[in-house]
């Protein structure tokens, strides 16, 4: 059973002049369904999940609505987990300006991650915990996907046409070459665990700390070049909608994706969830804690018309007019369409530079300026962090990032390896 079988089946039939009226009368199509099941097993019990689906950008107001999935995989104790499962998404809404249309709020929402992400790092850090986590954290506005990860909690995403694509990337040291180098020019070292001798044992690790992950939030005692800067792609999916799946390692290191979406395919979402589980369990056992969350991404009105037969059609557009052939004939442009996905955004510099834009906005009245990670504002003068070339060693190129505040430049020097003290 595919997709649009499903969305046939779930939803009560309406008439076809009511579908069509529908379609004439606006141009917009109207927001997705979202389904979503959740399954898993514990073996360590540090994975936590969240989802949140009924959000409002404007407090109040419904039809601005939009849904959270994310998973959180811990290590070294759950306090990071949970510490990040409680406070990120705020951290992340109170980096998006207020009062903006959604369009905006969508494009500013790949920094706003970035600053959410960080400012949940810092404040994790004063709590003086060692432990820490994966993210994976996915926001669904209507046909738009935005998907925000460090660690290897990956999210998958599967059309109706079967394409099955990655949204993250998996921050491994053992797999990810560009990270290896990060982490070795902010001064980290990269190597395997020696065990009596045997210099070949395990997956690459850094050190000091033996993490075998190149980012996450957390891990304090590690060292800072693991940074907190997320992976971010966002994408609009085609009105056929997509299916997600995202899950901790206990998933993907028994199933690959393909596997993983072909296990479940057509299945409702909470069936799916446990068979992806079930699957991972079949071919590995349980050697890790096991978590799977599946969203379906579903047209609330059936995506394209039934198909007419041409006499029907002849007498349907005598009741309709011309306009109904019109409609007939794109959709099926739609259905040729379906499952085609549509790239918005992505970028996975660790950078803060790169991800964080460059403007200063300075409030009017108070002519304090606002920390693009914390976002406390702070007089100018306050501080150094506005690109002010000559009050910095030569050894750090001056920041051409916007403005920090002393606290949040000191951990953006800190992940770079710059920290002076
Ligand atoms: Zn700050």
């Amino acid at each position: 059973m595919s997709l649009t079988e499903i969305s046939r089946a779930k939803p009560p039939l309406l008439p076809l002049a009511t579908l069509i009226g529908r379609e004439l009368g606006s141009e917009k199509v109207e927001k997705p369904i979202i389904r979503y099941g959740q399954s898993g097993l514990a073996k360590k019990g540090e994975d936590y999940f969240l989802i949140k689906p009924d959000c409002e950008r404007v407090p109040g107001n419904p039809s601005t609505s939009f849904s959270v999935f994310a998973i959180f995989d811990g290590h070294n104790g759950i306090s990071a987990a949970i510490f990040v499962k409680e406070n990120l998404l705020s951290n992340v809404l109170s980096a998006i300006p207020q009062d903006v249309r959604r369009e905006e709020w969508l494009q500013t929402l790949p920094r706003a991650l970035v600053s959410g992400f960080v400012k949940t790092d810092i404040e994790f850090q004063q709590k003086g915990e060692t432990s820490g986590t994966t993210v994976t954290f996915v926001v669904v506005d209507g046909w738009t996907v935005t998907v925000a990860s460090v660690g290897d909690s990956r999210c998958i995403l599967d059309t109706q046409g079967g394409a099955v694509s990655l949204l993250t990337v998996d921050h491994r040291l053992e797999e990810n070459a560009e990270e290896r180098e990060r982490v070795t020019a902010s001064g980290g070292e990269v190597g395997r665990l020696n065990v009596f001798g045997c210099s070949e044992a395990g997956p690459l690790r850094c050190w000091p700390g033996g993490l075998c992950l190149s980012r996450s939030i957390g891990d304090t005692d590690v060292g800072e070049f693991i940074v907190p800067v997320p992976h971010v792609k966002q994408v609009k999916l085609s009105h056929a909608g997509g299916r997600l799946i995202i899950a901790s390692d206990g998933i993907w290191d028994a199933l690959s994706s393909d596997m993983a979406a072909k296990t479940c395919r057509g299945l409702p979402a909470d069936v799916a969830a446990r068979l992806v589980v079930k699957e991972a369990l079949r071919s590995r056992g349980l050697k890790d804690d096991t978590t799977c969350l599946v969203v379906d991404i579903i047209p609330s009105v059936h995506p394209v018309l039934p198909r007419i037969p041409r006499k029907k059609q002849n007498m349907l557009s005598l009741i309709f007019g011309k306009r109904f052939l019109n409609l007939t004939s794109k959709s099926s442009n739609r259905l040729s369409a379906v499952g085609a996905v549509e790239e918005l955004f992505e970028e996975g510099s660790a950078m803060l530079s790169e991800r964080l834009g460059k403007n200063f906005p300075m409030d009017q009245h108070s002519g304090l300026l606002r920390c693009a990670i914390c976002q406390v504002d702070q007089a100018p003068a306050d501080d150094l962090s506005v690109n002010s070339g000559p009050f910095f060693s030569s050894t750090s190129k001056p920041w051409e990032g916007p403005f920090l505040c002393t606290n949040c430049r000191r951990k953006k020097d800190a992940m770079e390896g710059k920290r002076s003290n």
